[in-house]
C-alpha cells in the first residue's frame, strides 16, 4: 500500500511539475530545470490562440484524463474537467485554469492551497524557445 502511495505521488509530481519529483537536484538546478509538464503547458500557450490551438489543449487535457495511469486520479480528474471545463481563450487564462484545478486535487487531498498569482509566471517559465510556444528550438 505504501509502494502504491509512493509511485502515485510521484506520477503526480511528474505530471503536475516533474523538477519536484526529483528531489536530488539542488535548488539552483530545479529553478534552471524547469521541466513542468502540465503548468508549463499551460505557460507556453499561446497569449492569443487559434481555434485550433484551443481545441487542442482541450483535447489534451480530457485525453490525459482518460489515459492517466492511476484510476481513482483519472477518475477524479474527468470529473474535475466536467465540473470545470477547460478555459484556453489566452495562456493566461489557460495558465490560472490548470493551476485552479490543481488547487482542486491538493484541497481533496487535504494540501494547502498554491498561490495563482503573479509568480506563477515565473516560475514555470522553461525558457524553451519562442514566446509564442512555437518555439524556435
Ligand atoms: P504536487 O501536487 O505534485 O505539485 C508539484 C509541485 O507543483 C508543488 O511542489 C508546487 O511547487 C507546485 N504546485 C502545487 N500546487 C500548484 C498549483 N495549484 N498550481 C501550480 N503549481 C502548483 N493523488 C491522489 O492521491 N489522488 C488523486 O485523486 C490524484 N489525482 C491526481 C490527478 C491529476 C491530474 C494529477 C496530475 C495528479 C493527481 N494526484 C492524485 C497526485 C497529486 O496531485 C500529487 O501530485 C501527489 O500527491 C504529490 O504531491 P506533492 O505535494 O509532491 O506536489
Amino acid at each position: 500500500k505504501l509502494a502504491n502511495a509512493t509511485a502515485k505521488a510521484e506520477l503526480g509530481r511528474a505530471s503536475w511539475s516533474p523538477a519536484a519529483a526529483m528531489p536530488s537536484l539542488s535548488s539552483t538546478d530545479r529553478a534552471t530545470n524547469e521541466q513542468k509538464l502540465l503548468h508549463t503547458m499551460a505557460a507556453r500557450f499561446p497569449e492569443e490562440p487559434t481555434e485550433n490551438e484551443r481545441e487542442t489543449f482541450k483535447s489534451f487535457l480530457h485525453i490525459f484524463s482518460r489515459l492517466y495511469p492511476c484510476g481513482e486520479c483519472a477518475a477524479e480528474f474527468q470529473q474535475l474537467l466536467r465540473k470545470y471545463p477547460p478555459q484556453t481563450s489566452s495562456r493566461g487564462v489557460a495558465s490560472m485554469y490548470l493551476c485552479h484545478l490543481h488547487n482542486q486535487v491538493n484541497e481533496r487531498l487535504g494540501k494547502d492551497e498554491f498561490d495563482c498569482g503573479e509568480n506563477l509566471k515565473d516560475i514555470y517559465d522553461c525558457g524553451c524557445g519562442g514566446d509564442d510556444g512555437r518555439g524556435e528550438d
